[in-house]
Formats: C-alpha cells, structure tokens, sequence
C-alpha cells in the first residue's frame, strides 16, 4: 500500500485530480490518499494557502500528486507552488515533452525533457517593494560600491544562483540523460549579460559535463534557444535551466506538443517528490468538467515510475497513447476546434483509459 499526499488544488484542480485518482486505482496498485486542500479556498477559511499540515503530510509520506494552485497576481498570498518546491527543497523540476501520435501538432516528432532548477533565481521570492526600506537600502548600496544609480521608483527583485544550486541541477539532468539513454544535455542561459548569475550557471554547466563524457554538451543563449525550438526543435534533447527561463521554455514546449493539456512534470528533491502538470488551475473553466486531465494524468504515469512500478505506469501510458491516436475520447483542446460538439468531458476521458486498462 503507498500512502500518497493528494493535493486536489483549487481552479479546475478538483475535477482533474478526481479523473487521475479513478485512473491510477484502475491499475490496481494499492493506493491510500492522504487529502490535504491547499489553495484559495484554504486561505479564506485557514488563513493560510498552505497550511503546516500540507507539508507535514508530504514530509511523511515522502511523496505527492497535486493538482493546480492559483496565485494572486501582483498581490495576495506567495505562489503555494513556488513556497512548496522551497520548503521541501525539490530542486529538480522535470518536465517531459513528447508528441504523442494524433496530438495536433506543428511537428511530428519530438522527445524533448525540460530540467528547470527549481529554488533559486527571480524566483527566490527576494523583493522589495517600491519606496519600501529594503528597496532604498539597496539603492543606496548598489550607488556605493559601484556607478550605477537605480530610479528611486523601482521595485526590485534579486536573482541569486548559486554553485550548489547550479550544479545539483546540472547533475540531474545529466544523470537522468544515463539513466534513460539520452545523447545530449543543453545547457540554456544569459551569461553574455547577466555574467555573474548566468554565466556561473553556464560555468558550472561546463564543468560538470566533464564528469559524463559519453553524454554531448552544448550551450545555447535562451533567445537563440526559443528561435531553435520554434524552427527545429528537433536538435534537441534534454534542457537544463534556470528557474525562470525553465518555466517559459516549459510552457513554449508544451505549445510544440500539443499543449499544456498534455504536459507532465515532477518537482524532485533529495528526499521529496511532488508530482503536477506544468499548466496552472484554468479557473475560467472550474466545474465545467472541460478540461484536459491528460497532463496530470502523465504525470501520475511519472510517479508509479517514480515509485517502481513500471508496469503499471507503462500500461496507463499506452492508454494514452492509444486514446490520442484515436482521437474520438479527448476534450475540446485536443479536438480540431475547440467547440467540437464530440469532445470528451473530463471525467469521459477518465472513463475511456480505464476503459482500456482493465
Ligand atoms: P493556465 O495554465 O491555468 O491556463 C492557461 C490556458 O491554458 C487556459 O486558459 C487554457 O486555455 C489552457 N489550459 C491550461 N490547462 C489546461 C488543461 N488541463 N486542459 C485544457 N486547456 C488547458 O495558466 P494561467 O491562466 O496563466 O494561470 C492560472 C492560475 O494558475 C494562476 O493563478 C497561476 O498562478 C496558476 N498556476 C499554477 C501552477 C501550478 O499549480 N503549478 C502553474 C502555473 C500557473
């Protein structure tokens, strides 16, 4: 029995955790969810987005599958996710891309896996607001030690990278890359500008590709690399990322497989793993039954990975596989318009792989 954390998240959250959590008990692992709610709904009635025993939950179990988290724009509370991928320090955020046959795609083929480091850079959470202390107090810093004056009405957000940070990250990719076969890690970054935070990344990068000669490296510059995987996406193999830039390259690869609709991810730590989807809570479609569970549903194939049972996970995803080369049981996004009258609802697209595994 695997006593799992399951977040069920807010926004479209719920119903899509409901279809993924009907799916991995049809393959018949022993499941026993741990239910902790996370999220808007949290905040109001627990004066927290993420409550203490959320993170309790997952510290014991070791791992969890959650659904999306909104995050106030400009204001509100801290992303849960960013603040969850911090406390628990999974600093590895792995994000498979690959077309599956039937997706409606630009290209045909393409197996690209994304490692976004996960802790540090803009997203550290380290900012001042604008006319704050913390804000003025920089200020004046930077005009000390060196000749450059910062406008005293700017809000400013640090972007820490560190050697530690950089190189675990580094290493996982090119771990991963042994592991699973892979020919070659790219190392993506800014360091022509940002030569002190980017270019230690991109140093690191180097320096650890030394240690895994059978495995290609290579840099590219991140606007170079948007161009490359827009034109020919197929040059490539596995990404490794600052925070930032990982997270938009995610949500460009995504658009190169189908959509987000189809895009997994894991958050893995030295201890923690924590598995979701790349897209966020969709809250214009809450309780539409609409959208597309597949995303989580993958990343749930990642974790009966993750726990060791290949069977299981190879099984739901040749259900997938076969779902979208049939092309009749997938919702509206994975139809050729989005008001197809003959797209499946959410839950219906929970019922046709099970359907299909048991
Ligand atoms: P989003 O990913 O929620 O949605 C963007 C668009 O992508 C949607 O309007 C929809 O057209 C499409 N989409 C997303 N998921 C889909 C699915 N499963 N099936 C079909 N179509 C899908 O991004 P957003 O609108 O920028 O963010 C909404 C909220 O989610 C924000 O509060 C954001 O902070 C949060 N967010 C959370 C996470 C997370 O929980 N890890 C990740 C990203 C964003």
């Amino acid at each position: 029995m695997y006593k799992i954390t399951l977040i069920p998240g807010d926004g479209t959250g719920p119903e899509i955790t409901e279809a993924v959590v009907r799916v991995l008990e049809a393959t018949g692992v022993p499941f026993e969810w741990d239910v902790q709610n996370a999220g808007e709904d949290v905040y109001k009635e627990e004066g927290s987005p993420l409550p203490d025993r959320v993170l309790e939950s997952i510290k014991k179990n070791k791992v969890a599958i959650k659904g999306p988290i909104t995050t106030p724009v400009g204001k509100g509370f801290r992303s849960v996710n960013v603040t969850l991928r911090q406390t628990l320090d999974l600093y590895s955020c792995v994000r498979p891309c690959k077309i599956y046959k039937g997706a409606r795609t630009k290209y045909k083929d393409l197996d690209l896996v994304i490692f976004r480091e996960n802790t540090e850079d803009l997203y550290a959470g380290i900012e001042y607001e604008k006319g704050s202390d913390g804000a003025k107090a920089i200020i004046d810093v930077v005009q000390k030690m060196s000749d450059r004056v910062i406008r005293p009405d700017s809000g400013i957000s640090i972007k820490p990278i560190s050697v530690f940070g950089s190189e675990r990250i580094v290493r996982a990719a090119f771990d991963y890359a042994r592991k699973n076969g892979r020919r070659k890690v790219t190392s993506v970054h800014k360091a022509n500008i940002m030569k002190f935070s980017d270019g230690l990344f991109l140093d690191v990068s180097r320096d650890v590709a030394r240690d895994y000669p059978d495995i290609e490296f290579e840099d590219r510059i991140i606007d170079n690399m948007c161009m490359q995987l827009v034109q020919k996406p197929e040059l490539y193999d596995i990404l490794v990322l600052p925070n930032l830039y990982g997270d938009i390259v995610s949500d460009l690869a995504a658009g190169l497989i189908g959509g987000l609709g189809l895009a997994p991810g894991a958050n893995i730590g030295g201890e923690y793993a924590v598995f979701e989807a790349t897209h966020g809570s969709a809250p214009k479609y809450k309780g539409l039954n609409k959208v597309n569970p597949l995303a989580m549903m993958l990343s749930g194939v990642m974790m009966l990975r993750h726990l060791g049972e290949k069977e299981a996970a190879v099984k739901v995803d040749n259900a997938i596989a076969s779902l979208i080369e049939e092309g009749k049981d997938v919702t509206y996004d994975m139809k050729p318009t989005p008001d197809d009258p003959t797209a499946a609802t959410t839950s219906g697209v929970a019922d046709a792989i099970i359907a299909k595994i048991t």
